[in-house]
């Protein structure tokens, strides 16, 4: 007997059961959903007063709420992602938008990014001090211009041509902020070397990222910040960088990172777990483990991502003690995590 007669029947029964399987999982709702990152770092429940924390949660539930009614409703990834990030930059507890820490001028500059993981159209903005919202202004940046990144008086001049409202520097001020950044001038004054790391304890915490699956199956990932505390005035972290501190490719995944951005940024943290995905065969959540808690590791680069793929499977890896983070989808409802442990 050939072995042809044999598997014949057999190869078309199970071609049929494939099919079948194939067709059901297509006719089920399509999945959708949202996690945001609200910083990583060393902070613990001693570093953030229960007014604090009550505080934190109470925003992430909220910018949760703003993202997922957008998908709910049918609507697209990108907008999911800009009115959570909205949310939470107008948010004084986080280092975005209204909370951004301070330079070492004593003044602040915003970065932001958004990437659109169905055309890879991307816009940023670095620099920032007049704009109240610098995801917005990210994303005009990706719809209005024919470019994908502007910095100081170019991005605030483009923002005034759009009819944005600046608003003044001293928006961003706020008294946790300012005794952050006396913490570390006074650490930078003790060190001669001048090349202190100046983040501390909770001091990481808040930067935002958004990442999102909408149900037309588009991706979408967004990272606001007002940097690290004490930076030179000028410098520029991963958050506005695309593929460093944002990506996202219906392909692979999208992510949004947090941490100390110069390691993020040798190391193209965002895009380089999406390859992984792409070119290597990984899961979400094998790429997002081997960047952050492998290579990142390694070179004592601290930090975290949260990345999401095609069908909605989430990794959120940090290699600090914690990450605040939160997770809704279709399926699932609110998950809000502060700390490591609870
Ligand atoms: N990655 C940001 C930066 O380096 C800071 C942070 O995520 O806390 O500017």
């Amino acid at each position: 007997m050939s072995c042809q007669r044999v598997f014949c029947p057999i190869t078309v029964i199970l071609a049929g059961i494939l099919l079948l399987g194939a067709c059901t999982e297509q006719t089920g709702p399509p999945p959708y959903g949202l996690v945001i990152h609200g910083g990583a770092g060393s902070g613990t429940r001693a570093d953030i007063s229960p007014d604090l924390e009550k505080r934190m949660r109470a925003a992430m539930s909220d910018a949760l709420d703003a993202g997922i009614t957008v998908l709910k409703n049918g609507g697209s990834s990108l907008d999911a992602v800009t009115e959570a990030i909205q949310v939470l930059e107008d948010a004084p507890e986080f280092n975005s938008g209204r909370g951004a820490v301070f330079n070492a001028q004593g003044g602040h500059e915003l970065d932001a990014s958004i990437m659109d993981g169905s055309t890879l159209a991307a816009g940023a903005v670095a620099g920032v001090k007049t704009v109240k919202n610098p995801i917005l202004l990210a994303r005009a940046v990706m719809e209005r211009s024919p470019h994908v990144m502007m910095a100081g008086d170019g991005a605030e001049a483009f923002a005034l041509s759009l009819g944005m409202v600046p608003v003044s520097p001293d928006y961003f001020d706020t008294g946790r902020r300012k005794k952050q950044l006396d913490r570390a001038l006074q650490k930078l004054r003790n060190d001669n070397t001048r090349r202190s790391d100046t983040h501390q304890r909770s001091d990481y915490f808040g930067t935002v990222g958004v990442v999102a699956l909408d149900s037309a199956g588009n991706l979408a990932a967004g990272t606001s910040t007002g940097g690290m505390t004490a930076k030179r005035f000028g410098r520029v972290g991963d958050s506005p960088i695309i593929g460093a501190g944002t990506y996202a490719n219906n392909d692979s995944c999208a992510v949004s990172s947090t941490g100390h951005g110069e390691f993020f940024i040798r190391h193209v943290v965002a895009y380089s777990i999406c390859a992984r995905m792409q070119f290597d065969g990984m899961s979400v959540q094998d790429a997002a483990d081997d960047m952050i808690l492998r290579e990142l590791a390694q070179v004592q680069g601290s930090g975290g991502v949260i990345a999401m793929d095609a069908r909605g499977n989430v990794a959120w890896p940090y290699n600090t003690a914690s990450m605040i983070r939160a997770h809704q989808s279709r399926d699932s409802e609110p998950r809000i995590l502060l700390f490591e442990t609870e």
